[in-house]
């Protein structure tokens, strides 16, 4: 009888392991047949054909389960796969992106929020005060200080924008923060799941094999009842 070859590497097919009887995944079948479409299940295909199928399925169905990700648990998984560090420090990070105008920003808005740009303030207007109301001949801006509410006016329309882009910043930062150690508690989350299903497979092991020397103490027990039976002289008990 001629010996069949494998459809797809077309090595000779082991009669033994190589044809299976309604045991292979319809799955790996619509696979085979989109690249053999006339090939039928009785006409055999090698084991190692089968394992690349099967493979081949497996990457599939992962590349599917990948494309319901969104971009961060995709980086997410990419970073586990490749043992990468997840865990970084965003005020680094987030102050190495700053440009010029953004820093400059910020450190108006922290010495406009501060008890030294109060007390600055309430000094300079003060001052403007007394020298336009006591000190000069012919005031530059004579009560009710027109001037001086114009500049004030002026300070506040240019310092509530300030304000705002660094709250914008700070609600930037707050979200990188947020979604760093969402990914570090999630990572964490699967790697104790990890170790959860390694300590089971463990202990499932070291029971197999507490199980396998309590029978074979039991043999050997049993072996050595019978052999002291058979030693035994009759009539005595
Ligand atoms: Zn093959």
């Amino acid at each position: 009888m001629e010996q069949k070859r494998c459809p797809t590497c077309g090595r000779f097919l082991n009669p033994a392991t190589d044809f299976f009887h309604g045991e292979l995944e319809r799955q790996i079948i619509e696979l085979i047949r989109i690249d053999h479409p006339d090939w039928e299940v009785r006409d055999g295909v090698c084991l190692r054909c089968v394992e690349e199928y099967r493979s081949l399925l497996a990457s599939k169905d992962i590349r599917k389960d990948l494309a319901k990700l969104d971009h961060m648990e995709r980086e997410l998984v990419r970073k586990i796969a490749q043992r990468l560090q997840l865990s970084k420090n965003i005020n680094e990070v987030y102050e190495e992106s700053l440009t010029f105008g953004e820093r400059a920003a910020d450190r108006l808005t922290q010495f406009g929020g501060s008890w030294t740009f109060i007390f600055i303030f309430a000094l300079v207007l003060v001052v403007w005060m007394w020298i336009n109301t006591s000190v000069l001949g012919k005031p530059f801006d004579p009560y009710p200080y027109i001037l001086l509410n114009l500049v004030l006016s002026c300070l506040a329309a240019v310092q509530a924008p300030i304000i705002m882009m660094s709250q914008n910043r700070h609600a930037e930062k707050d979200r990188l923060q947020a979604e760093n150690d969402y990914q570090v508690n999630l990572k964490a989350e699967l790697e104790i799941q990890q170790l959860h299903e390694k300590l089971d497979e463990l202990r499932m092991q070291s029971w197999q094999e507490l199980w396998q020397i309590q029978t074979r103490q039991l043999d050997l027990l049993e072996g050595l009842t019978r052999s002291v039976g058979m030693g035994k002289e009759p009539g005595k008990v």
